[in-house]
């Protein structure tokens, strides 16, 4: 499935006959399922609750205007204060593996769906996360705080306007009540939009608990409704195919992140997407200085999560999630045999999409056999000189093929700079070779590096003004973040390189 699909914006037509915040058309396809698969439970009212952040786009995807989020029963709903109508909220179950191991029965410990909505905007699961305890909360005390919750909301719109697929976010609801961390911090409510927040985890908790026949309904409902095309009678086994379609996906999925500097932080089973979408976003962060093997995690002591690692993790998830479908797939060593045929799906579709995007980072319009020595040269003096990522690809499309002496822009960020003028120097010809033109190559690139991304700083100054109460910058940097690819001269501060405070930013799981 191309990731236009998964990611699809509204139709014009619909956006032409947007409503004030009111009720909506919902279904809710999930709770067909039973109740093996969740816990139905409303959320737990949030005390106060005010408006911290909202996404006009993400809104016009339920057929709401822009100004939906003024209606006060916008911000009952979005607190959990009040049912939406026609709802039918749950929690759902879900196991999964947390850094390599076994974590057992774990499920939306503060995530509800809330219902789905079935209008001109299309089917969207929406989904509270941080609204109260369920069955499910283990340890937990069902509630995201106002830091995290800010980042999520940012995260997740600012990887939908860089092309990258993602679960939305409505809104984010604050509230003055505390919630205890490492101090004591204040309650948030983030508003999800996904087609599906099906994970691994889902899999394997049927897999794990031996229920096979939950497993293959699950199995089923999957691909009735998000992978119709694996029931083509060229695919003997559709759940062979399902695997196969989730290796093609979360391929895609990864290759964009590498591509945009994203480190997701997290990258356990049960915050995998079935559908490839980037989920659960919690201590994430995009590079800065290029270090291939930077952790955005500060609780992923061994860097299993590192930048790099990241294509790996991937895989090992799919061979999770290919354990947990065997049984779907034949009896004994022949599913194993099966399920092996199809995982190098992944390992195929990445070294695509990771050539292409690479490829195109660096404007070039054909594909030769030199290209990944060149990329390669070029990450190791990235790598050695902490190069800025996003700076230096933005920059990269100024170079003149016929001018070096008007490189300095791009040599002057590298520590080895004779070793940047050696690589410019392959660059050129490579340029030359296809007859590249400088012009249309800057075109061509500013459409794919981005200016302006989701620093952890500018997250910073966002969220230390919404704790005094200001959610100025947060408005203003969905803003910015929502035009990636513009030049918007009047945020030019925002693109900028980070502070030196930034150095001391620490993001970790607790949220
Ligand atoms: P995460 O690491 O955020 O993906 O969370 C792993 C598991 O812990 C999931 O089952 C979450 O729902 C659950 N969880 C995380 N934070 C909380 C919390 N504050 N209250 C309840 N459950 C939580
Ligand atoms: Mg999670």
């Amino acid at each position: 499935m191309p990731a236009t699909e998964r990611t699809a914006t509204v139709p014009a037509a619909v956006s032409d006959s947007l409503k004030p915040f009111g009720p909506l058309r919902l279904i809710n396809r999930f709770a067909t399922l039973g109740t093996e698969f969740f816990t139905r439970l409303p959320p737990q009212p949030l005390p106060a609750p005010y408006l911290v952040g909202f996404s006009a786009d993400a809104a016009r995807l339920l057929g709401w205007s822009p100004d939906a989020a003024r209606d006060p029963e916008f911000l009952a709903t979005f607190a959990g204060n009040t049912p939406l109508a026609g709802g039918d909220p749950l929690a759902s179950v879900y196991s999964g593996h947390q850094f390599g191991v076994w974590a057992g029965q774990l499920g939306d410990g503060r995530a509800l769906l809330l219902g789905e909505s079935d209008g001109p905007g299309g089917r969207w699961e929406i989904q509270l996360k941080g609204g109260g305890l369920t069955p499910y909360s283990r340890m937990g005390d069902g509630r995201a705080v106002l830091r995290s919750s800010i980042r999520e909301f940012l995260g997740s719109e600012a990887m939908f306007h860089l092309g990258v697929p993602t679960t939305r976010a409505l809104c984010v609801v604050g509230s003055d009540a505390p919630v205890r961390r490492e101090t004591i911090e204040t309650a948030a409510v983030v508003t999800r939009l996904s087609p599906s927040f099906i994970r691994f985890g889902h899999f394997e908790h049927f897999w794990a608990g031996d229920k096979y026949e939950a497993l293959r309904q699950l199995a089923d409902f999957t691909i009735d409704h998000h992978y119709p095309h694996c029931r083509d009678a060229a695919n003997a086994n559709p759940y062979l195919a399902l695997l196969s379609a989730v290796c093609d996906a979360t391929a895609e999925l990864v290759a964009h992140w590498q591509a945009v500097g994203f480190c997701h932080g997290v990258m356990n089973t049960d915050n995998m997407s079935i559908l490839g979408l980037t989920i659960d976003y919690g201590p994430f962060g995009f590079l800065d200085g290029f270090n291939a093997h930077h952790i955005c995690n500060h609780s992923d002591t061994q860097g299993r999560y590192a930048y790099q690692a990241q294509p790996n993790v991937a895989y090992w998830n799919l061979f999770c999630l290919a354990q947990a479908l065997l049984p779907l797939f034949g009896e004994g060593e022949a599913a194993i045999e099966q399920a092996k045929s199809v995982l190098p799906v992944f390992t195929t579709r990445f070294a695509e999409e990771i050539d292409l995007r690479m490829r195109a980072k660096l404007g070039l319009r054909e594909s030769h056999a030199d290209d990944e020595a060149l990329i390669n040269h070029l990450f190791k003096l990235m790598h050695e000189g902490r190069v800025d990522f996003t700076h230096f690809f933005r920059t990269l499309a100024t170079l003149r093929i016929d001018n070096p002496d008007a490189d300095a822009p791009l040599r002057d960020m590298f520590i080895d700079r004779p070793g940047f003028d050696a690589w410019a120097v392959d660059y050129r010809a490579r340029l030359r070779h296809e007859a590249s033109t400088d012009a249309k190559r800057a075109i061509a690139m500013r459409l794919v590096n981005p200016k302006y991304i989701l620093r952890n700083h500018l997250a910073e100054i966002a969220i230390r003004r919404a704790n005094e109460k200001d959610f100025s910058e947060v408005e203003t940097l969905l803003k910015v973040l929502s035009h990636p690819y513009d030049e918007q001269p009047e945020f030019e501060r925002y693109a900028e390189l980070p502070p030196d405070w930034a150095a001391q930013l620490e993001v970790s799981c607790s949220s």
